[in-house]
């Protein structure tokens, strides 16, 4: 209830939830909180529902998660019934199921569309969010759930003389809805992370030359993409609940694959060489990591997988030299997100395709025509390409003026990289919550396993306030502060520090090194959150507002 002394504005919309964000976490936030009787209502930027699958449409989009687990869990008839027909989703196929799933849950009357927040006050005195929109609305609410994405705001570096560029460019994860044609193009691919991989030997069969300005080589596996059959359709969904269950007792909340049991040097050279063979064969990422129990924790461990890699790389690409530059070696494999491919690295054996390595010889600026490196050479290009990645986990809510009437300030609070406790909530920003932040396996996991499992903790959160006759809920600074710690130490016990990726800013000049997802698993992370519910909510304050007295 806002208190005496504020006299809400009646222009302004009175919700119980302002959700920013209408993907697939801001569209199971509407369906969850509405069950709960509460006013939801999403606001997405863009023009269309499905964040990531709205945006990134660039060629090859596809998930590297298997369709079966890749969906949402929440209504057994609905994945009964949604046939997927490949067994990893493309990105219209993916948007096509969202779109299908906001009709049959009638989510779309609590979204607005091309509504971007720009801000969000958390007004101490009302105990409420007053959220501001970028066409001036104003929206007064007593929770503000942050479903804005982990890689939703999409990085072009800062090339100088970008603006000069006489072609057309084009950044991933800004794809033109209309599709581009590369046919008889020169063009120019910067990246070579998950999106570029996938895009590229997709662009180099229509480009007439395609070059690719690698900067770090990143290992990938093949996909073995293929149509989803009766054998492996039929058995996931007559057992679909089970599955669930059991994926949610994985670190990565990805079943079906069974758990490691040995360390990798404990087992022979050439039995170890059949493992990683069997499992290159299969496809998919989970299934080589899983191969022994230490791959992500033990270096030496780690580099007979990677080395096999490297070994597969060679004997895909005739040209020794680009072999090499492809074979990753300044990072463990797994540390960086583990990429899966379609014909990646055979598409260095066409006549039509260079790599050009731009560690050694960086990309100095951009011309009318193309691009200069540092050494002078100039790379002439019709067209140019940005896989370049994203201000991960922090960028979309660093985008928004989100502070207090008290004087915090988001953005000052997580000047030296974000704090959270659990991922999920920010002491000092009361009843906000954030949707697989940063401090929360997330990203490390299958995503919407992780969303429905953070919403539902949050509509259990919030039921429980009510049920309380409370109306307010922020972590204290020490239990954030633990979490980070904690973070931090189970990151620092694995190889992940060693690797320059976007879970540590390392993309993102001056971004505050600090690592930024909890890789201690999914099962262990989910069973701390239910323990905290479960046992009141310790490490945070849950209070009822008083209304101020009147001056
Ligand atoms: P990314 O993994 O961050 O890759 C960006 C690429 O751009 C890297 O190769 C990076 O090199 C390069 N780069 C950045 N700045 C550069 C510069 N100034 N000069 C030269 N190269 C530069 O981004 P992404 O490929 O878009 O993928 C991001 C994440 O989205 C993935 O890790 C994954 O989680 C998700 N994703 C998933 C899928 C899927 O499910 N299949 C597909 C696409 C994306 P450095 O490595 O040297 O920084």
């Amino acid at each position: 209830m806002p208190d005496a002394s504020h006299t809400p504005d009646p222009a302004c919309r009175q919700l119980d939830v302002a959700i920013v964000g209408g993907g697939l976490a801001g569209l199971y936030a509407i369906h969850r909180l509405r069950k709960l009787g509460l006013t939801v209502r999403a606001y997405e930027a863009g023009s269309g529902i499905g964040g990531t699958w709205f945006w990134n449409r660039y060629p090859g989009a596809r998930c590297d998660v298997e369709s079966l687990e890749y969906s949402y869990s929440f209504d057994e008839q609905l994945q009964q019934d949604w046939k997927w027909p490949e067994r990893y989703g493309t990105q219209p196929e993916i948007l096509k199921y969202i779109n299908h799933v906001a009709d049959r849950f009638d989510l779309r009357r609590d979204v607005q569309l091309n509504t971007r927040i720009k801000s969000a006050v958390f007004d101490t005195r009302a105990n409420e969010w007053a959220v501001t929109t970028n066409t001036g609305e104003e929206i007064r609410a007593r929770y503000c759930v942050m479903a804005a994405g982990n890689l939703s705001t999409p990085r072009v570096p800062d090339f100088k003389g970008i603006h000069d560029f006489k072609g057309k460019w084009y950044h991933t994860g800004l794809w033109p809805h209309e599709g581009v044609d590369f046919s008889g193009k020169r063009v120019g691919v910067i990246g070579t992370g998950s999106s570029g991989v996938q895009m590229i030997p997709i662009i180099a069969q229509q480009a007439r030359h395609l070059t690719v300005f690698q900067r770090t080589a990143n290992f990938s596996l093949p996909a073995r993409n293929g149509p989803m059959t009766p054998e492996r359709e039929g058995p996931h969904k007559a057992e679909y609940p089970a599955r669930r269950a059991a994926a949610q007792e994985t670190p990565f909340a990805i079943g079906g694959y069974p758990r490691p049991t040995r360390k990798t040097l404990e087992v022979p050279a050439d039995e170890r060489a059949r493992t990683y063979e069997a499992k290159w064969q299969e496809g998919g990422s989970i299934s080589y990591l899983y191969s022994y129990t230490d791959l992500l924790v033990d270096k030496d461990a780690n580099d007979t997988a990677s080395e096999f890699v490297r070994n597969k790389i060679r004997g895909m690409v005739k040209d020794r030299k680009t072999a090499e530059l492809l074979a990753p070696k300044d990072h463990p494999i797994g540390t960086k997100r583990l990429c899966l491919d379609t014909n990646y690295y055979e598409t260095y054996n066409r006549p039509n395709v260079s790599l050009v390595d731009v560690r050694s010889d960086p990309i100095q600026e951009i011309t009318a025509t193309g691009l200069r490196l540092k050494s002078g050479a100039e790379y002439e290009v019709d067209a140019l390409v940005f896989a370049t990645g994203f201000d991960a986990m922090t960028g979309a809510l660093n985008e928004i003026d989100i502070r207090t009437t008290d004087g915090a300030v988001l953005r000052r609070h997580w000047e030296g990289g974000p704090l959270t406790y659990l991922g999920l909530m920010v002491s000092g920003f009361p009843n906000m919550f954030v949707v697989t932040g940063p401090g929360s396996p997330g990203v490390k996991t299958q995503m919407i396993a992780s969303i429905e499992q953070h919403v539902d903790w949050i509509a259990g959160t919030i039921d429980h306030l009510a049920t309380h006759q409370l109306d307010r809920i922020e972590p204290t600074s020490t239990a954030e502060n633990e979490w980070v710690n904690h973070v931090n130490a189970v990151a620092d016990s694995t190889l992940y520090p060693l690797a320059n990726s976007w879970y540590v800013g390392a993309n993102i000049p001056g971004k505050p090194r600090v690592f930024m997802p909890y890789v201690g698993g999914f099962d262990r992370y989910k069973k701390r959150c239910d323990e905290v519910a479960a046992g009141g909510y310790p490490g945070f304050t849950l209070s009822r507002h008083e209304p101020a007295p009147a001056r």
